[in-house]
């Protein structure tokens, strides 16, 4: 099978496994479906703005074109740095996409990536965000009613988490440990108790599995920008990455708006 794809983060529900989708120019491909499968990607060369929509030579803040990069309220600063956000204030890119973006509830987390890590996220995010971090067990630890709110309380818990995915342990193999999770949670909320009290909650651990069950022994990323083309045997997906049997890993977020031919032999 042949279809052409513009990409967009994969598309995730959570059963036992997560499942992966993608839109097509054949429908919506069940990537797990794929798994044991030959896969062929080519990047056809061109990149489409996922704000506007019009072709761009490069991709800026992981797939906008330069303007929109400047100016989309999806694209601002805050997306990554939370604790800069001033919505609340009145003072956005945009007011009506705050209301509904950043003034709204958010949770801070900590999730096992292969280390614990803290994180915050919209309440509509939750499993979706741990899933493309490619988390194997998360635990919300606190929810406020606004973004830069969550920001300040990640920051905080910085120097004592990461707050970074360390992708190449993350791809390397399955790590779970609730008992060290369960007692970060605790430690997080003593770190907390004095300035944010208010905001903290009890919570369950939510575990998720995915579709993989060979990690390759050595990874290396692919990069379509330097190589256009690549074939492999897909063995798993796990957070954004679809992983290959010879260690090639492809992270489909990166490439956002990128036009690729994919084959399914
Ligand atoms: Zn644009």
């Amino acid at each position: 099978m042949e279809l052409s794809s513009i990409l967009k983060k994969l598309e995730t529900s959570l059963d036992d496994t997560v499942n992966y989708f993608m839109d097509s120019t054949e429908g919506r491909i069940h990537w797990n479906t794929q798994i044991g499968k030959t896969v062929s990607l080519e990047f056809t060369g061109d990149i489409y703005c996922v704000h506007c929509g019009r072709k761009t030579r490069k991709s800026y803040s992981q797939g906008f074109c330069f303007f929109c990069s400047q100016t989309a309220p999806s694209a601002d600063i805050t997306v990554v740095k939370p604790e800069l956000d001033k919505s609340h204030l009145g003072i956005s890119r945009d007011m009506e996409w705050a209301k509904e973006n950043n003034l709204i509830d958010h949770f801070v987390y900590l999730a096992n990536t292969g280390n614990i890590k803290v994180g915050i996220t919209r309440h509509t995010q939750i499993p979706t965000r741990w899933i493309d971090q490619g988390a194997t067990e998360a635990i919300r630890i606190a929810k406020v009613p606004y973004r830069q709110l969550s920001g300040l309380i990640e920051v905080s818990l910085k120097k004592h988490f990461a707050d970074i995915t360390n992708w190449r342990k993350m791809l390397s193999g399955t790590y779970s440990d609730p008992v060290l999770l369960k007692e970060s949670a605790k430690k997080a909320h003593n770190l907390l108790k004095s300035e944010f009290e208010k905001y903290l909650i009890d919570d369950d651990i939510t575990s998720i599995q995915y579709p993989i069950s060979d990690f390759p022994k050595k990874i290396s990323s692919l990069n379509l920008e330097k190589q256009a083309k690549y074939s492999g045997r897909l063995v798993g997906i796990k957070g954004q990455y679809l992983i290959f049997e010879d260690g090639t890993v492809f992270n489909v977020r990166k490439y956002t708006g990128f036009s690729l031919k994919i084959v399914f032999v």
